[in-house]
């Protein structure tokens, strides 16, 4: 009995892989489309200088809206494509986009005023493509930006995954004058010893601590301490996920240099983002309350 049920455990759990590759094949043959047939767009979330409320910068977030089954979150087709080969070609889209788009937002502004900046998410093995280097330099170059414009940002999990690789293009796109940028820090296994040594201009605590700031817990004091660590390194600090004014005041307090959150902003479609950058609008400041927020 106990080997029929285990073969019928078996077999179901069989059958359930076979479903989730199947839909995972899926999913590649279609991101393959939507690569080709403009399926992709990108979203532009705010981040924040949060001791004078301007806005520093955007981080540009793909999105794919597929034809049958909607809106599918990048959380579900960024692994698909670093899982195969698609992750490249992913990657080169995003950035002559998020290029193009910083060079239309420019356009907008008056004459005079300072050149806006983006932040693009790349994956760890972006950072091991012998020709990403000069990738990034061709959307550059191609939309009259200059490389300080630009900061890369790459989790903390695939960047340590592929460090010895990784350490030689990072030091490329430094020379560059590119930015960089370790992305949802804390939850990797990166230990603080690299951080002195990685070639990076800025880190983002990830939303995670962020979310357990308002529970009066020890999560308060390592979000410091990374605060502490990232200046004394010389890094900006970056907040992510900050979703109430409680934990932008504790982020104020605790000297975070820049944040994003949707407190302060949703990823924008590109003319709410360009509307953005030109009014220069500021977040509501230290002393709103919660119902000055609301949008
Ligand atoms: P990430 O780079 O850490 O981006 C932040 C994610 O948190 C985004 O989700 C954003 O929409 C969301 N977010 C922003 N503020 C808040 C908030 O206050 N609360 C909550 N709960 N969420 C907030 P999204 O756009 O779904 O992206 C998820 C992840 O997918 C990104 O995390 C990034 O790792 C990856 N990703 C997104 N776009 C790209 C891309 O163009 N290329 C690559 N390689 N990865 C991307
Ligand atoms: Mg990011
Ligand atoms: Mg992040
Ligand atoms: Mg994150």
């Amino acid at each position: 009995r106990a080997k029929a049920a285990g073969r019928a455990r078996t077999a179901l759990f069989d059958a359930s892989l076979r479903a989730q590759l199947a839909s995972q094949v899926n999913l590649e043959r279609d991101l393959r489309r939507a690569l080709e047939q403009q399926q992709l767009s990108l979203a532009f979330q705010p981040i924040y200088d949060l001791a004078s409320g301007r806005v520093d910068s955007f981080e540009a977030l793909v999105r794919w809206q597929h034809p049958e089954r909607g809106a599918v979150p990048p959380s579900t087709f960024i692994p698909i494509a670093e899982e195969s080969a698609l992750i490249g070609q992913l990657t080169e889209w995003v950035l002559r986009h998020a290029c193009a788009q910083l060079r239309a937002f420019e356009r907008d502004l008056p004459p005079g005023h300072a050149r806006p900046r983006l932040h693009v998410n790349v994956s760890g093995t972006d950072m091991c493509r012998a020709n990403f280097v000069s990738q990034v330099a061709a959307a550059l170059l191609s939309n009259g930006l200059e490389p300080g414009q630009l900061t890369l940002e790459i989790t903390e999990s695939t960047l340590m995954q592929r460090l010895d690789n990784a350490l030689d293009v990072m030091g490329r796109l430094r020379e560059l004058g590119v930015g960089l940028s370790v992305d949802d820090f804390g939850t990797g296994y990166s230990s603080l010893a690299y951080l002195s040594t990685l070639p990076i201009t800025s880190l983002k605590i990830d939303r995670s601590f962020v979310q357990r700031l308002q529970d009066q817990t020890s999560d308060a004091e390592v979000v410091k301490a990374v605060i502490t660590l990232g200046h004394a390194l010389g890094k900006t600090v970056i907040a992510e996920g900050i979703e109430t004014p409680d934990q932008l005041a504790q982020l104020r307090a605790l000297g975070c240099g820049l944040g994003q959150g949707y407190l302060l902003a949703r990823p924008l479609s590109p003319e709410a983002a360009s509307a953005v950058v030109a009014v220069e609008r500021r977040w509501p400041g230290p002393d709103a309350r919660p119902s000055d927020f609301a949008r």
